[in-house]
């Protein structure tokens, strides 16, 4: 069949963009039955309190479209939780917008400040969706390199990766999948960047709560000088275990929040209805849970990094997330999409290889990602596994 016939059209703006590997990793452990140490979401969710709450936003008829910008319980809630843990002083009303999950808040900022043409300065490894939304608005990516085995910002790979064109840094800390918190000094020096070149910041927190070993997050609106001219986005997915949610907030100084909503209300229009009073109240209430799953998660990033330490490969030990990487390229596969296609029948377990979070082959070719946001027990099986198994080519 000619390639333009209709069945095979898709736009030029999904060129080269290939599907998430989340999903693929998703379905490969559901076809093989192998445990899933892939895609990050909890085997257990989040408080009964919040589902409580959204089952009774549903009885009591809170099932028709919210306001776009989000319901004003949960505007106030995302304004009170910055204050408190931040001294942020937020205008629930004109600073902050509830969208589908943090996902929607990056394509949104995106959609709204990048022209075609604009580059955008991303760091490596990249969460998925930064990349395919720059393309989808046009833009260009610019990614400055975490490289093995700390994962520290290159200050001046960050410099140089500055151009005319750069219009917008797109900053994640805590660190998808490479777990890395940016400290101050790196965070100031990031800020003289974003200063002298005159750039928006689009920065992606959603880790924010999920820190170990006494590291502190701080948000980059926060800097001295800063919030102006930074978006920050965060979610509920992680913070409170319900990653199927997808209640995400973006928040910032009343122009770049205008200018988000402006591109938002064309996305989804608005979010889950009976979702959000729920996620005011988690917010409101139930800051224990994410103190308390904090604590859970240190001690399981601290099994499987020990488990998978036993086995032949170098392991680096994240500050925050979900996720620990490591480097298989002592297996003799040809990369990490090799190893992570065999590793179900090798062993039963799946697990992300971070190669598609890369531009630069040789540094993401065979680093693989493992979740261990999974019960102790599936760790344990997963460690157990991988222990019996041969790992090699
Ligand atoms: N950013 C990062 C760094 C992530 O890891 C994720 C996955 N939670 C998201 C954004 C997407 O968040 P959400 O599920 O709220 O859309
Ligand atoms: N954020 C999750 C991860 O990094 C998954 C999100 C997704 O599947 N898009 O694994």
């Amino acid at each position: 069949m000619p390639s333009n016939h209709p069945e095979h059209r898709t736009a030029d703006r999904l060129d080269g963009i290939r599907g998430t590997i989340f999903s693929e990793m998703s379905a490969l452990a559901v076809r093989t039955g192998a445990l899933n140490l892939g895609q990050g979401f909890p085997d257990r969710d989040g408080p009964e309190s919040v589902v409580d709450a959204a089952v009774q936003a549903m009885r009591s008829g809170r099932n028709q479209y919210a306001p776009g910008v989000g319901v004003p319980e949960l505007r106030r809630a995302v304004a009170g939780h910055q204050a408190r843990h931040y001294g942020l002083d937020l205008d629930p009303d004109r600073q902050v917008v509830i969208t589908t999950g943090a996902t929607e808040g990056i394509a949104a900022a995106l959609l709204a400040l990048v022209n075609p043409g604009d580059e955008v300065l991303v760091m490596e490894p990249y969460y998925d969706s930064y990349t395919a939304m720059i393309q989808m608005a046009g833009g260009v990516r610019r990614p400055v390199t975490l490289r093995a085995p700390d994962f520290r910002l290159d200050l001046d790979e960050l410099r140089a990766a500055v151009s005319d064109r750069t219009r917008v840094l797109l900053l994640n800390s805590p660190h998808n999948p490479t777990g890395t918190v940016l400290d101050r000094g790196e965070l100031d020096a990031v800020a003289a960047v974003a200063r002298e070149h005159d750039l928006v910041v689009v920065t992606d927190e959603v880790y924010e709560h999920l820190v170990f070993d006494g590291n502190e997050h701080v948000p980059f609106a926060t800097l001295p000088g800063m919030f102006d001219r930074t978006v920050s986005i965060s979610s509920s997915g992680k913070t409170f275990s319900f990653t199927g949610w997808k209640v995400g907030w973006v928040t910032g100084p009343t122009s770049l929040v205008r200018a988000v909503m402006a591109a938002k209300q064309w996305l989804t229009f608005t979010s889950g209805a009976p979702l959000q009073p729920a996620i005011a109240h988690a917010l409101e209430e139930e800051s224990a849970y994410y103190e308390a799953l904090a604590k859970e998660l240190e001690v399981k990033r601290d099994y499987l990094c020990d488990g998978l330490r036993e086995l032949d490969m170098d392991v680096y030990v994240p500050q925050s997330t979900y996720f620990v990487t490591s480097d298989v390229a002592r297996y003799g596969f040809k990369d990490g999409l090799e190893f992570c296609l065999a590793l179900p029948e090798m062993a039963g377990v799946v697990a992300i290889p971070s190669q598609f979070f890369y531009d630069d082959s040789d540094e993401g070719r065979h680093k693989v990602r493992w979740a261990f946001c999974k019960d102790h027990e599936v760790l344990e099986e997963g460690v157990r596994r991988l222990r019996a198994a041969d790992l090699h080519a």
